[in-house]
């Protein structure tokens, strides 16, 4: 091995030899973490998580709707009662009244200060009757909101629970092809000699998930650019046991029938 090899290209790395065999095994690992990424991708982004959070929201602010809803119902609830109180105690005091006067044997002046009051209260109770009905009227469409509003937050329940079902399922899938890869990769990754996986696991690292690509048709899969004439030839007259990296992006170049060499 000569000293450029020792150091390797552009002398970031130590030279690294494995059988073809294994380093075409590599394919197979690269095949089952790109798997894995994009299983770990999809139990991230499923669309339920987004329309879940949306929902979150949407009751958060509904469920605050509904207290403001059911306060100002039950505060019209409070008017409504009081005036109600209010009502039986002059139409009380008015009967008491009529019972005195109808008694007989009151002083004149008695009699027209009662008749007086009996007027009084009259005008009272209309007043306070047409301020009833008001309250009552808003008192109605109070508890209508109430209604309305609860009808909408269940509606959204059952929304939300729908949403979680759906994605429960999703996470139980991705989950099971989760484990499944894993087993695969554990296998894989056992038996491959220990500096070849620890440099796939380095580039893996630096190439965003791709550590290994193949080379086809003089290009390398992992960045899509066509190697040069010299990278060419020295990938040609390396040895099959050696390890050769893409002089552009550092991935791991595994040479098959189909790399054009
Ligand atoms: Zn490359």
């Amino acid at each position: 091995m000569d000293a450029a090899r020792t150091l390797g290209r552009k002398g970031t790395s130590q030279q690294v030899n494995a059988d073809h065999d294994a380093q075409l095994r590599l394919l197979d690992l690269q095949a089952v973490d790109t798997s894995l990424a994009q299983l770990a991708h999809r139990r991230r982004t499923l669309p339920e998580l987004a329309a879940l959070a949306e929902r979150e929201q949407r009751a958060a602010a509904l469920a605050d709707e509904v207290i403001d809803a059911e306060t100002r119902a039950g505060d019209l609830a409070d008017q409504q009662r009081r005036l109600e109180n209010e009502v039986d105690a002059v139409r009380a005091r008015a009967v008491r009244d009529e019972q005195r006067m109808q008694n007989g044997g009151l002083p004149a002046k008695e009699i027209e200060s009662l008749q007086h009051e009996v007027a009084t209260l009259a005008r009272r109770q209309a007043s306070l009757e047409d301020e009833l009905l008001e309250v009552m009227e808003q008192r109605e469409e109070a508890d209508s909101a109430v209604a309305q509003l609860t009808e909408q937050r269940g509606a959204l329940d059952a929304e939300r629970a729908e949403l979680i079902a759906t994605r429960d399922s999703a996470f139980a899938e991705i989950d099971s092809a989760l484990e499944a890869r894993s087993t695969e990769r554990a296998a894989l990754a056992g038996e491959a000699p220990s500096d070849l996986l620890a440099l796939y696991e380095r580039a893996r690292e630096h190439g965003g998930g791709v550590g290994a690509a193949m080379l086809r048709q003089r290009r390398c899969e992992g960045c899509r650019i066509e190697l040069s004439g010299s990278e060419l030839t020295a990938v040609r007259t390396a040895a099959p046991d050696e390890v050769v990296r893409c002089d552009n992006c550092r991935r791991i170049l595994i040479r098959t029938d189909e790399s054009g060499l």
